[in-house]
């Protein structure tokens, strides 16, 4: 009889130690599994957005205003936190390099921006940068990072045409674009971006084609890179010419960049523009020549004798597309299909690295 009763109760302590098991291990396994999956979920890249100015931080009085409003007043941060979204397609973390109309953009705030770049690729968390810039020298600074970043990762400059309090800006989703684009390992390898809009251009091609529309940034002769669908990239072409760790350019040791000055081409060109960037001491000129990169008959004594002093001389087209064939009529090297604001930039950088035409017209063609 006490043995029975013995054996109900071990009966009943082995029930009892089955239901404890069944209730206290089973959320433990749960909770053991949603952490393993947690921990598959792959970590967002993360993606540094520089912020230097522009429309794209403007603010203006009214919603109606597109025009006359103060560039470059919402911070980095102030951006960043704007868009929302942003945290589904990356880690987004936000610095100042500048906080200023891109007409405003020096060569210092050119090679500052540059070298912050490079520092944060070579770190290994860092899947790209995006930086937002004024549009109206947009180009400049793209095309300036496509020649000087040594890295394959994604970087993307992005802006806006209409400020952040305007209805329908357009601020936050080219932000948007621009960090997905970032982010994209498709995105690698491809030379310096710019998004806006939903497309995706090369830095070598693209340029603001209209003053005040928004869909301003074309690729006059070559394409778009690719186009953004519901914030998707897709991306069709590669970039011909050689760009970030294929070129020799190297900002890491350099607090200056030598002068190029741009002189357009027009009816009656009299010269004296010429004579007067020679005096103040340019090392480049970049003629902004009419049609395929004509140059007045009036002005050429003053280009031939700022090369006799030296100073390098590119023939760019002032038309907004097209290619400099050579001509025995004109003098100057050959700008290739380079705008003249990015033969400009070409020019300074070549002559960080020589002083030898020869040299200089090779690097026009290749980048
Ligand atoms: N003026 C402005 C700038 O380039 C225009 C813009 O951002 O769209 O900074």
């Amino acid at each position: 009889m006490k043995d029975a009763r013995a054996h109900l109760s071990l009966k009943r302590l082995a029930y009892a130690f089955l239901i404890f098991c069944f209730l206290a291990i089973g959320p433990l396994n749960a909770q053991a599994q949603s952490q393993v999956q947690t921990r598959q979920q792959p970590a967002l890249p993360h993606v540094a957005v520089l912020a230097t100015g522009g429309t794209i931080a403007g603010t203006a009085a009214t919603e109606t205003q597109t025009t006359g409003y103060k560039p470059g007043e919402l911070t980095a941060d102030a951006l960043l936190k704007s868009v929302p979204s942003l945290g589904k397609v990356a880690q987004v973390s936000g610095e100042q390099v500048s906080n200023v109309g891109s007409d405003n953009i020096t060569n210092v705030i050119l090679l500052k921006l540059s070298k912050r770049v490079n520092e944060l690729l070579a770190q290994p968390d860092i899947a790209g940068v995006v930086i937002t810039h004024g549009t109206d020298t947009l180009e400049e600074t793209a095309y300036f990072l496509n020649l000087v970043v040594k890295s394959d990762k994604p970087v993307v400059v992005t802006g806006s045409m209409r400020p952040s309090t305007a209805i329908s800006a357009d601020g936050p989703s080219n932000l948007l674009q621009a960090v997905t684009v970032a982010a994209s390992p498709a995105a690698r390898a491809r030379g310096v971006m710019i998004v806006l809009n939903d497309r995706i251009g090369s830095a070598r091609y693209t340029t603001k084609t209209h003053a005040d529309s928004l869909d301003t940034f074309k690729s006059p002769d070559d394409g778009y890179l690719g186009t953004l669908v519901d914030n998707v990239p897709h991306f069709e072409t590669a970039v011909a010419k050689l760009h970030t760790s294929q070129t020799p350019f190297d900002v890491s040791k350099l607090d200056s960049l030598p002068e190029v000055d741009i002189i357009y081409g027009y009816q009656n060109d009299g010269g004296y523009l010429y004579d007067a960037a020679v005096a103040h001491g340019a090392r480049g000129i970049v003629v902004a020549g009419v049609g395929a990169g004509s140059e007045s008959l009036l002005a050429l004594p003053s280009i031939k004798k700022a090369i006799d002093k030296r100073v390098i001389v590119v023939r760019s087209s002032r038309t907004g597309g097209g290619y400099v064939p050579e001509d025995p009529a004109y003098v100057g090297l050959l700008g290739d299909n380079l705008n003249p604001q990015k033969a400009r930039i070409l020019l300074m950088l070549g002559l960080t690295l020589t002083n030898d035409p020869a040299r200089i017209q090779e690097m026009l063609h290749q980048f």
